[in-house]
């Protein structure tokens, strides 16, 4: 007798093991049978499932079907039409090509095939027994392909064990549904969970297909994204900054029709939303890029969801530029609609953005220019004015009239002059108005109605940007305070303060320091108010804090979103007109005046024909 310790599998073992690295888990088995259905070239596919496919996965397809050879073929270890020499692997166009998919699928599982094609007269049904040998059967069946898997590892206890609930389980299938669904909208898809329709996806476009998957307005909530170069094409959608998520299961990324998973894209598409993120959130994006497969390899993992380019720093800067691009056209202003729903409630809507050319300066607040700006009238004008108005009018019209319907003041004719006067205001469209609002909101008339600015986020944005500019420039200009300040701080604090000294003079502070903790305050930046300045210094280091230990971003990030919040004018903070003009003309000439640097909008716009809607004038 032999001692030889090591021995051959018998195959049915070796495949169980396969098995285990493409099928993981129900949805492991749905991805794979789809792509095949998609490689079959299927305009209709319909994916069944019972018990969150524990205890059957079935796909319909109407592809191109398979004859009788090839059905008993496809379940054989490494059976693939896809690719025949290794050549081919270096330019993989199908989504499968590793055949071992439907080998391993139909190990550990109770596998059927029926299977007709188009240029045949009879299909061709193949059944794995338990025992493992195949049952052949010759009938009529639908044009294409049907594969249904029953109770999937009932031959591997271990491992159908190791399952999730079924609502976990669902969950992964209807998400890799939808990817897919969501890379071939000239597809129609249905998802059939129990015997109910889910999902029925029809025949359409790529923008069809988004609101088909997420909800009816998701593309108003989503700003294009395209590009063509010599190394690759791009295109999708990118979210606005309102759809910001928490989670990072929200970024699809397709490279050749393939959802894939891609670090680097990631990094490039959240590196370009830049301030406009917080940490911890993810930014929305469905992206599709086309690229030469010899270029790229997914052969890394069989589940084929990482990627590796060849180009990636090239990639990177170009996905960079791309999405910076997308997000500085649109203009982010969200536009308010109030709606009544079925309950007769009032519901505001703010997604409903509006799309505009940053650089369209039409639809924005007019600048403060003063020249033709007219606050008051002259006495004579004033004069003038009253002096068609009755006698019984004047003077006393405000106590001994107030009962007199409005309608009469103005039945007579409006002198010439006075008429003159209104009118030569009217022209001048720069006196649009503009007040402040419970100290807090901004309001001015533009072009299509009315737009609010929130003053505390709106000088943040200014700030920001202005603190940025300063660390690129030589040290700013500090003013000096009459009256240094002392501060005697805890050591905690004074070492923030000193690690921070560099950075604070770039923006315009002049501390110096003294033992026991102490320092001196003796020059400010502009921005800060007099008065204000200990406790401003103080909450920037705070928050300075916090942005650094704990949300983790850079020093210079940490302290101009500390000094941006800190030191911007507060809801609360009355401001006179020119204030506020001031404020709105800074406030345009930013980078991106419509979102602050911690994401939330600064803007909003009311259309007229909101208003006339309200009024009911429509
Ligand atoms: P791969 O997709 O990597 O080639 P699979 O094991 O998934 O390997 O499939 C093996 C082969 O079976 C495929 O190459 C294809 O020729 C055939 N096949 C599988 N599913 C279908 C289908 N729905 N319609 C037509 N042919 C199919
Ligand atoms: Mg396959």
């Amino acid at each position: 007798m032999s001692d030889n310790r090591i021995k051959i599998l018998p195959e049915n073992i070796a495949n169980k093991i396969a098995a285990g690295e493409v099928v993981q888990r129900p949805e492991s088995v749905v991805k794979e049978l789809l792509e095949n259905s998609i490689d079959a070239g299927s305009s209709e596919i319909d994916l069944i499932i019972k018990k969150a496919g524990k205890s059957l996965i079935q796909v319909c397809d109407n592809g191109s079907g398979m004859n009788e050879d090839d059905a008993i073929l496809c379940i054989q270890k490494h059976a693939t039409s896809k690719i025949k020499e290794y050549e081919d692997l270096e330019a993989i166009s199908t989504l499968g090509f590793r055949g071992e998919a439907l080998s391993s699928i139909a190990s550990v599982s109770q596998f059927e095939i029926k299977t007709e094609r188009k240029e045949d007269e009879i299909g061709t049904l193949i059944r794995v027994e338990d025992d493992e040998s195949l049952t052949k059967l010759k009938g009529s069946y639908p044009k294409g392909t049907s594969i249904s898997v029953k109770n999937l590892f009932y031959n591997t206890p271990a491992r159908r064990n190791f399952l999730k609930t079924d609502a976990t389980e669902l969950k992964h299938i209807i998400d890799t549904f939808n990817k897919i669904a969501l890379s071939h909208p000239e597809t129609h898809f249905r998802l059939f969970n129990d015997n109910d329709v889910v999902f029925d996806y029809k025949t359409g476009t790529l923008e069809n297909r988004i609101n088909s998957v997420f909800a009816d307005n998701m593309l108003d909530a989503l700003l294009p994204a395209k590009e063509n170069t010599d190394l690759f094409n791009v295109n999708g959608y990118i979210g606005k900054p309102s759809l910001l998520k928490k989670n990072k299961g929200e970024q699809y990324l397709f490279l050749n029709k393939r959802y894939v998973q891609s670090k680097q894209i990631n990094h490039a598409v959240f590196t370009a939303y830049e301030n406009i993120l917080e940490k911890g959130d993810y930014p929305f994006f469905i992206l599709f890029i086309e690229l030469d497969p010899r270029r790229i390899d997914i052969n890394v993992h069989p589940s084929k969801l990482e990627v590796r380019f060849e180009d990636e720093k090239d990639i990177y800067n170009i996905i960079v530029a791309v999405i910076k691009r997308s997000l500085g056209m649109h203009d982010l202003v969200p536009s308010m609609t109030i709606t009544p729903n079925e309950r007769g409630e009032e519901k505001i809507f703010f997604n409903s953005y509006v799309k505009a050319e940053k650089n369209d300066f039409s639809d924005r607040p007019k600048s403060s220019s003063p020249s033709n700006y007219k606050k008051e009238y002259s006495d004579s004008e004033i004069d003038q004015i009253f002096s068609g108005i009755p006698d019984d009018l004047k003077g006393n019209a405000s106590l001994s009239n107030m009962d007199m319907p409005i309608e009469n003041i103005f039945e007579k004719p409006l002198p010439k002059t006075q008429e003159r006067i209104f009118q030569s205001n009217q022209n001048e469209e720069t006196s649009a108005f503009i007040i402040q609002l419970h100290n807090k909101y901004i309001l001015s008339q533009i072009k299509t109605g009315l737009m609010i600015i929130d003053q505390h986020v709106a000088h943040e944005r200014i700030l920001y940007e202005k603190i940025k500019k300063k660390y690129e420039g030589s040290s700013a200009f500090s003013q000096n305070l009459l009256f240094p300040i002392t501060l005697e701080l805890d050591p905690g604090k004074f070492n923030v303060v000193k690690e921070l000294h560099s950075y604070l003079t770039k923006i315009g502070f002049d501390i110096k320091f003294f033992s026991k903790n102490t320092v001196v305050i003796e020059g400010v930046p502009e921005d800060i108010k007099s008065g204000h300045e200990e406790k401003i210094l103080m909450e920037i280091v705070d928050e300075y804090v916090i942005n650094f230990r704990e949300k983790k971003l850079d020093e210079i990030e940490s302290l101009a979103k500390a000094y941006s919040c800190k030191a911007a004018i507060k809801a609360g903070d009355s401001l006179n007109e020119k204030e506020m003009r001031l404020l709105i003309d800074q406030l345009f000439a930013t980078e991106n005046p419509y979102v602050c640097p911690h994401g939330r909008p600064i803007v909003i716009k009311i259309s007229l024909d909101e208003f006339d809607r309200r009024f009911g004038r429509t």
